[in-house]
């Protein structure tokens, strides 16, 4: 997948579900994948001497395309846990996210997760998300492919409520300019995003955690941070 040497910079294949504002969407007129991961990982791969090619896939197909070698790393709003890490080895984390709720702004109802039991709730396949609103009593779980389709059954009236992370929540209630929904709830629990790579690539992940303190160290994850989510 990587070549060394000779003047061809080493190649870094990067999955992405590009679904997941500010982290990973595509431009809609130069139709790159941009957002905070595509800037950060393209930053670490400068950094490390690669160059850096985006792959656009499902959430759900990540791993596994990590396992088939499809690809050398994931970034894309990840979740550190401790099921994942059975599959695959994680960097240091680089953000600090967690879960909150979206229901339309006329919705008085909902407004933590114990008001969710028994309600129906749209969530993206294979996320923490969808695990956490699996756990709610009595709740009605609704999978889609990406976090747009869960959004928009929020708007179509299909669910109650979107159970996803907090930032990508609030991104999506600003850019839409959608007075029709609004973000509730507490973040249910802190989450940290990792860069995945696979299982029996330590090197790499060693490579990657090395860069990401340079980076912090540099200013350059500082600039990319304030770029997209403001100071
Ligand atoms: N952070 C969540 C998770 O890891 C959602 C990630 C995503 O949808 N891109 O499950």
């Amino acid at each position: 997948c990587s070549k060394e040497g000779g003047s061809t910079a080493k190649v870094l294949k990067v999955g992405t579900d590009a679904g997941f504002a500010p982290f990973e969407f595509q431009d809609e007129k130069s139709k790159e994948y941009v957002g905070f991961d595509m800037d950060l990982i393209k930053a670490l791969g400068k950094q490390m001497g690669y160059e850096v090619q985006i792959q656009n896939m499902n959430f759900d197909g990540l791993i596994p395309g990590l396992e088939a070698n499809n690809i050398d790393a994931i970034a894309s709003g990840m979740t550190i846990t401790e099921a994942r890490k059975q599959k695959v080895n994680f960097t240091k984390p680089y953000y600090q996210a967690g879960l909150t709720i979206v229901v339309k702004s006329e919705n008085n109802s909902i407004k933590n997760f114990k008001d969710l039991e028994g309600k129906k709730i749209a969530v993206q396949i294979g996320t923490t998300g969808a695990a956490e609103a699996k756990k709610i009593k009595d709740a009605q779980v609704r999978e889609f492919n990406n976090a747009p389709e869960a959004f928009m059954e929020l708007k179509a009236g299909g669910v109650d409520a979107v159970v996803n992370d907090k930032p990508v929540n609030e991104y999506y209630i600003a850019q839409s300019g959608s007075k029709d929904a609004k973000a509730v709830g507490e973040p249910l629990q802190a989450e940290e995003y990792g860069i995945a790579v696979a299982k029996k690539n330590t090197e790499l992940a060693g490579k990657l955690d090395k860069a990401l303190d340079e980076l912090k160290k540099n200013g350059e994850y500082e600039k990319i941070y304030v770029k997209w989510f403001g100071k």
